[in-house]
């Protein structure tokens, strides 16, 4: 078995920079030596796990006041909506806070079917990935109920709808809105 490598030569194969050597988290996976195998049986539906959400706190008071605000990270300034504990690409934690508006566009979209518990009609209602303008990711969302699936599309402006009752989670954003898309009339200059 090799000895475990040092930590020093991971980060250059994986090309950090050093400003995100400072702040990078354990994550990077290392060598370990192998010493004896233990056969067992686990039963992981009986664990109980823990899901830490204290990086949401900023995020979740400010949905509270209807302010959005992205999570960035401060190594390679992608801005995560909703607020990411780490940032995939550099393994940094994102630290700097940013507001955003409440605009954006679909970023993809598909169907879902929906059965209505009275009538039994079955509904073809989009489900979409939200991209809030400013914000790098995106997240699923739903549609105003005006919004018919085969109107749908990816680049389509969308505005958040808060919810009536507004309790410092994701559901106070409701759904999204269509937003007047002002250019879509502008004839192409014909020469
Ligand atoms: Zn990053």
């Amino acid at each position: 078995m090799s000895q475990p490598e040092n930590l020093g030569k991971i980060w250059r194969r994986y090309k950090l920079s050093k400003r995100t050597l400072r702040k990078t988290m354990d994550y990077v996976k290392k060598e370990y030596k192998r010493t004896r195998i233990m056969p067992a049986s686990w039963y992981l539906s009986s664990y109980n796990f823990k899901f830490n959400i204290a990086h949401m706190k900023p995020f979740l008071e400010k949905l509270k006041q209807k302010k959005l605000v992205g999570l960035q990270c401060s190594s390679c300034n992608r801005v995560f909506f909703p607020p990411r504990q780490v940032c995939g690409k550099c393994l940094v934690k994102p630290d700097r806070w940013v507001d955003l508006r409440e605009t954006g566009r679909v970023a993809s979209y598909t169907i879902t079917y929906l059965k209505d518990p009275e009538s039994g009609e079955v509904l073809e209602r989009p489900i979409i990935c939200a991209q809030l303008d400013g914000a790098d990711t995106s997240y699923p969302a739903t549609l105003s109920p005006d919004v018919e699936f085969k109107d749908t599309y990816i680049g389509m402006p969308i505005k958040v709808h808060w919810a009536e009752d507004i309790s410092g989670g994701m559901m106070d954003i409701e759904y999204y809105d269509l937003t007047e898309d002002d250019a879509k009339d502008l004839e192409l200059r014909k020469e």
